[in-house]
């Protein structure tokens, strides 16, 4: 009998599927799909997975060298995941050993030896009931049955379940006689914890509204449906969810919650470990590699129940999934920028429709596309209106300030009333979206100003750390004493940023407690922690950041919230501008009075008649959704239509704009589908490279994904495609 193919996926930019022969000392049962394979490429060798092995190799069988190694014991993709990851690559255009390389942990790309072990497991031989029944007047060996009962898996090493229960192993025996417990191999992960967490804490009564949500989404556990939860900030989504995830984990499944990265908080974290008593999985970007495969190993094999991660946790694989929820669906950090452009939020539909599942999607600001699939009844639309508990929603009011001089970005009425919050003994924080003391240095005498040397961008001013520093490239040089260009010594900046913010309200409020929260503040881990466990210790205290103060954090003694620089999102040219705008503004509006005072927000503005500012202060995020979907269907915008931006950039200037026209040259007529470019990218260098894009549209998702078919294939055969760098974006939200 000959042995099947090996057709390996391998990690990177290759394109298709590499054939080999199977090791010459495989089983060939070991030969099958999603375990992973050392194989020779080029001189070196390289760990790829098996998605396929079929009869016939692709290529004549002379030329197939045998693979090195089968370095799993099972596989670590099943085949309904790896379909998955094969219909990723496929959607986005993109290789699909990337795809398939992006859904493991990096240490299992690297490393030959997964962190897991064949190990004999002690598990129940009969039902629960039957097992409980023959304890009777035998606790110990009923503590046993209930201990084993508990754990994730249902099963437990001797190990664990001797360091973890007192005479248990005693126990064991007549449990091993009676044929009520059995011993067998089973995989395990390394450095197993005891994940059974079942320290489960009183929870809320449920409103009649989040009761209404939970009840719908309940319903639907066991099938695909696709919910969005529409709740205003502080409404109690938090709580729907954990009420959700616990219905699913009743029913042995697994859960899967996607949040954005800096919302990713230990305060969140807590709350699902003290609510839900299978184990809560985190994964983050602060892990080790060694941590993460372990907790990946932990999901993938069932032994946790709820797997709370960002972006790539959504192709994970996941054992028995049957419920993902994504908070903030609206963020953008769900959408990967670089490499694999995925959008983790509308990949975790797809993964639920494929899964047999429901999908929550929550947000107090919910993106365009979302509402726009609610109209449409892909979606069933739940609401919370009120703030959960009794706190009132927060009064929004615009403060004009045209006539107003401002000192460091502050007007005179947004001080007085930070006074006031301040003298009543409540708290206040100040929103600006811009890090650093300035955004610009500038010479007074010769107009000089900081212009980044790598790209078309400024440096900013970062006075802490005495640099100006570019935010694009990471570009940085001493803040100059003297103009780099005449000599003078008239340098000033120009603009805000926290910085700068912070300084000023140190000199206006000394004694109180002041506490900056943004990228530079918080680079040091658990740094952030223990200052905000400051805040929440304080009576009166400031708080000043960047968006990052808006998401996550639950403060209850804010009462007011004042924002900054909110014109900035008016007149953009980007036509996502004004909902990202809206989204942010209600995002940090909604940190004001989430306890019992109530909350007021000031946006400081020079267009306070702006329809955009009217409505948002005066009716809310609907509106504002309302009107920009109505611009968006006028300008046949996402999502009434569907995008792909293709992007080139190069050392020299003329390549991109060549490369891009040659490709449009040799694809001719792409009707229906509509075409803009080539174009100069908005930001036409970047980190030294000269950028050029070109950006599909068509109403039809299917027109649209042929022509980019096309154009992957056109790219192969264009010479010019190896003076470029180049990447397909499916769905962009950002086109600079
Ligand atoms: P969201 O996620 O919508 O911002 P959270 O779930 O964080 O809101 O809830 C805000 C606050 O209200 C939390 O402190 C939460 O414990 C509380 N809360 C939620 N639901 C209820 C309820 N039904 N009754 C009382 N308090 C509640
Ligand atoms: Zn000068
Ligand atoms: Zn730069």
């Amino acid at each position: 009998m000959t042995h099947n193919i090996l057709r390996v996926a391998l990690p990177g930019p290759l394109r298709g599927f590499f054939d080999y022969l199977p090791p010459a000392d495989a089983d060939s049962d070991a030969c099958e799909p999603g375990r992973r394979v050392l194989v020779p490429f080029g001189r070196s060798a390289r760990i790829g997975v098996i998605v396929a092995c079929p009869q016939e190799a692709g290529v004549e069988h002379e030329r197939l060298k045998a693979a090195e190694a089968i370095l799993d014991h099972a596989p670590l993709l099943d085949t309904q995941h790896l379909e998955f990851l094969n219909w990723c690559a496929g959607y986005y255009h993109h290789p699909a050993g990337e795809v398939i390389g992006a859904a493991l942990p990096l240490r299992l790309r690297k490393q030959r030896k997964a962190l897991t072990y064949r190990a004999q497991v002690l598990a129940l031989r009969v039902p629960a009931p039957e097992a409980r029944a023959a304890c009777e007047r035998a606790p110990r060996q009923l503590a046993v049955v209930e201990y084993l009962l508990e754990q994730p898996p249902a099963t437990v090493s001797r190990a664990l379940l001797r360091a973890h229960l007192k005479g248990g192993a005693a126990a064991l025996r007549p449990l091993l006689l009676k044929e009520v417990v059995e011993e067998r191999e089973e995989e395990r992960v390394m450095d197993e914890q005891a994940l059974a967490v079942a320290g489960r804490v009183a929870s809320p009564e449920p409103n009649p509204e989040q009761l209404a949500a939970i009840s719908s989404v309940e319903a639907a556990l066991g099938g695909f449906a696709a919910f969005l939860l529409q709740g205003v900030t502080g409404s109690g989504k938090t709580e729907v969810y954990l009420r959700v995830a616990a219905a699913a984990l009743a029913r042995g499944e697994s859960v899967m919650v996607l949040v954005p990265e800096i919302a990713l908080t230990p305060q969140l974290q807590q709350r699902f470990q003290e609510r839900l008593g299978r184990g809560v999985v985190l994964l983050h970007s602060g892990l080790s590699e060694g941590e993460r495969e372990q907790r990946w190993q932990q999901v993938r094999t069932g032994l946790a129940g709820v797997l709370l991660g960002t972006r790539s946790s959504v192709l994970y694989p996941m054992q028995g999934l049957g419920l993902v929820i994504v908070d903030e669906e609206h963020d953008s950090s769900f959408k990967q920028q670089e490499g694999f452009r995925y959008s983790a939020r509308d990949l975790a539909v797809i993964r639920a429709q494929r899964a047999g599942c429901p999908v929550l999607l929550g947000s107090a600001t919910p993106s365009l596309e979302s509402l726009r699939n609610a109209q449409l009844g892909r979606y069933q639309l739940l609401h919370l209106r009120e703030r959960a508990g009794g706190a009132l929603a927060p009064r929004i009011d615009l403060l004009d300030i045209r006539d107003q001089p401002l000192k460091s970005g502050l007007s005179e009425p947004l001080v007085e009333e930070l006074q006031r919050t301040l003298a009543r003994g409540e708290q206040a924080m100040v929103f600006i979206n811009r890090r650093g003391f300035a955004p610009v240095l500038t010479c007074y005498d010769c107009g000089w100003i900081s212009d980044c040397p790598r790209c078309d961008a400024r440096q900013t001013v970062h006075r802490g750390v005495n640099l100006l520093w570019c935010h694009h490239c990471g570009a940085q040089r001493p803040i100059p004493r003297q103009c780099p260009q005449c000599g003078g010594t008239q340098l000033h900046p120009l603009g805000q940023g926290t910085e700068q913010v912070e300084q000023r309200l140190g000199e206006l409020f000394p004694g109180v407690e002041l506490l900056r929260v943004d990228r530079d503040a918080t680079a040091r881990k658990g740094s952030l922690e223990a200052l905000l466990d400051r805040v929440h210790r304080a009576d009166a205290a400031l708080l000043v950041g960047t968006q990052m103060l808006a998401k996550g954090h639950h403060f209850p003694n804010v009462t007011l919230v004042g924002a900054l620089d909110a014109d900035g999102g008016l007149f953009s040219a980007d036509f996502r501008a004004p909902e990202r705008m809206a989204q942010l503004l209600i995002q940090v509006a909604g940190r004001a009075g989430r306890g019992d005072k109530p909350g007021r927000v000031l946006i400081q503005t020079r267009y306070p008649d702006h329809p955009l500012l009217q409505l948002l202060s005066r009716q809310g995020y609907s509106a504002v959704a309302a009107m920009a979907m109505q611009e968006r269907r006028a300008a046949q915008y996402p999502p009434f239509s569907h995008q792909a931006l293709l992007r080139a950039e190069a050392n020299l200037a003329e390549w991109p704009m060549r490369f891009l026209g040659q490709l449009v040259e040799s694809l001719g007529d792409v009707a229906p589908v509509e075409l803009w470019g080539p174009v100069p990218a908005p930001m036409a260098r970047r980190v030294g490279r000269y950028r050029a894009h070109l950006l599909y549209q068509s109403q039809q998702r299917d027109r649209l994904h042929a022509v980019l078919d096309r154009v992957v294939e056109a790219i192969a055969r264009l010479p010019t495609a190896r003076r470029v760098r180049w990447s397909l974006d499916v769905d962009p939200i950002d086109n600079y």
